[in-house]
């Protein structure tokens, strides 16, 4: 719709890609105005259990859509339960709720009153850490306390079914329960003046495909006075909301969109084709995955199987654990979700730059992380922790086909520790019955560290397999701190001591017959796609998004000529001579 107002140009942060351009709807939660008054002595029990019928009806609801949320499609169902389940964890005798039954008894006021001030004191507390992930799960605690206050105060939950079709939402805020509840068929994409990345929010947008920018100062204010049905665009790849566009504007957008379209459809018409060199040496490309919300995305780009399931994001998000149910549900929907593909899940890499706030309170992180207590030194020093997850890991493992994978090995020992464990859980869990992979999965190393690489051969007599891990590996050969500004400069994987211990990797799983992937960032990256089969690897995991383009790369490749350019590049004096090598070979193709 074109109006008399000037086009407004807001700018947030890109969390979800993709362009929308469609009539604006303002989204108003409804503000619940809450006052507080003082309950007599005699009417504290009656306000307690008031309140306790208002979680209990806040629960009923949760159930109720967590069966709509079954409707989803299925890239968005995983991530919709998982968000209504951490509301319902939230209501269920959680410090929200013993905390607001205390308040009632103690302060002797209204049950709203008493959870305002209990929401805002554990609001302030997670503000105060200061780690994005806990931060970010200030709106789940958000969520959960104003729907128990909705039913207090009996009012009635916004929902999105009465917008108009093709419609882009606005907000000052979107919880992740909102987002959970867009229907991609109805709407187009949306903007809130809050919100990050990392958090669940931005999550659901990714697995909803809705192009989504957060964290827009003034996005409120900007529209205000601008009539619902005003045209809006959402830029979810450059980060912009514009509001009024001109007509030059919204003509470039289109364009824009158009070109994503055609783009996204070269992509997945790529993952029809073979990944089969151009002198025909088959390569397998999997996925590296953190949640099960991307299992369709790998799917639909045509992943083999995953090669690496992060597990730690799990313990991650939250302030405790997640007990076995937990994990084994989240390691199952993604292995159900794989259909018959192998799903490699490596075990708690925790530690270093990966925190996990309910660890990190029994473990205070010691003065060098990178070289501290973190992935499988912490699973052998805290066992329980390990069989727990083992435990769901096998269990998940009756769904489908899985490997298991140990991360940051440096000797043989571990290997040998984390297998007696990984036997002893099995054993436990068959006695008493409950279905488990059978036989059990291939336990493998990640090669990431110069110790793991240079002990190769050893290591492979205890190994169903290896995964290379070049981001690490490049780290601790280089030894250079990635997160370190000054020296981030100097972290190059193209430095032939880092090929070398690749090629003493790919030589040991060899010689014992063991495949051997790389799951490093450089797997997913097409310039090294042709060294890496160079250097005798056949088997690639990346990113979901990056399989398209590797393959297209590697379709290219003359695998026999890349063997001997890799050749070079081994012996090579310095990563500018590797990177020369590299880069001429590319160029021909
Ligand atoms: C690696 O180190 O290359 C790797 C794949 O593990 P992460 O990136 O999870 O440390
Ligand atoms: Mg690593």
């Amino acid at each position: 719709m074109r109006t008399d107002r000037p086009e407004r140009v807001l700018t947030g942060l890109p969390v979800s890609a993709g362009i929308a351009i469609g009539p604006l709807h303002l989204h108003d939660p409804g503000v619940v105005s809450v006052s507080a008054y003082p309950i007599p002595a005699d009417g504290i029990e009656a306000e307690r259990a008031r309140f306790r019928r208002s979680v209990d009806a806040a629960l009923k609801q949760i159930d109720k859509l967590r069966m709509r949320a079954e409707l989803l499609p299925e890239s968005a169902q995983e991530a919709a339960v998982a968000l209504l389940e951490v509301h319902r964890q939230m209501l269920s005798g959680s410090r929200l709720v013993r905390g607001v039954d205390r308040r009632i008894a103690e302060q002797r006021v209204n049950a709203e009153a008493a959870l305002e001030t209990e929401l805002a004191a554990i609001v302030d507390s997670f503000l105060a850490i200061a780690d994005p992930t806990i931060r970010s799960r200030v709106d789940d605690v958000r969520g959960a306390g104003h729907r128990v206050l909705r039913h207090l105060t009996q009012t009635a939950y916004q929902s999105f079914a009465r917008v108009p079709n093709g419609s882009i939402i606005l907000a000052e805020e979107l919880t992740p329960a909102d987002a959970a509840l867009m229907d991609p068929a109805k709407i187009l994409g949306f903007a809130a003046a809050a919100g990050g990345v990392e958090g669940h929010t931005a999550i659901m947008a990714r697995a909803l495909h809705l192009p989504a920018v957060l964290g827009v100062r003034g996005l409120l204010d900007a529209a205000a006075g601008t009539g619902a049905g005003a045209t809006v665009i959402v830029d979810g790849v450059g980060g912009q909301v514009i509001l009024d566009p001109t007509p030059d504007t919204l003509a470039a957008y289109r364009r824009r969109r158009a070109a994503l379209a055609r783009q996204r459809r070269r992509l997945v018409a790529i993952a029809g084709l073979p990944a089969v060199t151009d002198d025909g040496v088959a390569v397998s490309l999997n996925a590296n995955i953190d949640l099960p919300a991307e299992v369709d995305e790998a799917r639909v780009l045509g992943a083999d199987g995953v090669g690496l399931l992060r597990t730690e994001i799990q313990f991650m998000n939250r302030e405790d654990l997640p007990d076995e149910d937990a994990q084994y549900e989240m390691l199952r929907a993604v292995v159900e979700g794989l259909d018959d593909r192998i799903v490699t899940i490596r075990t708690l890499d925790i530690g270093g730059d990966k925190r996990a706030p309910a660890l990190a309170a029994h473990f205070p992180e010691g003065p060098n992380p990178a070289l501290g207590l973190r992935a499988i030194r912490y699973s052998l020093k805290v066992p329980r922790l390990f069989e727990t997850q083992i435990a769901a890991i096998l269990r998940a493992g009756a769904h489908g086909s899985i490997r298991i994978l140990l991360p940051m090995l440096t000797s043989v020992g571990e290997m040998r520790q984390a297998r007696t464990i990984i036997q002893r859980t099995a054993r436990r869990l068959r006695r008493q019955g409950v279905a488990i992979a059978d036989p059990l999965p291939p336990i493998g190393a990640m090669i990431e560290t110069p110790a793991a690489a240079l002990g190769a051969d050893a290591l492979a007599e205890y190994s169903d397999f290896f995964a290379i891990g070049t981001n690490d590996l490049t780290m601790y050969t280089l030894a250079i701190d990635r997160s370190d500004e000054q020296v981030a400069s100097l972290y190059n994987p193209f430095h032939p001591a880092v090929l070398r211990l690749i090629v003493f990797a790919v030589t040991a799983a060899r010689e014992r017959g063991i495949p051997v992937s790389v799951c490093g960032e450089i797997a997913g990256d097409p310039r090294f796609t042709a060294l890496l089969l160079g250097l005798g690897l056949r088997e690639l995991s990346m990113s979901p998004g990056s399989l398209p383009r590797v393959k297209e790369r590697l379709r290219a490749i003359d695998a026999a000529e890349a063997q001997t350019m890799a050749a070079r590049a081994v012996s090579a004096h310095d990563a500018a001579h590797v990177m020369v090598l590299v880069e001429h070979f590319n160029a021909a193709l």
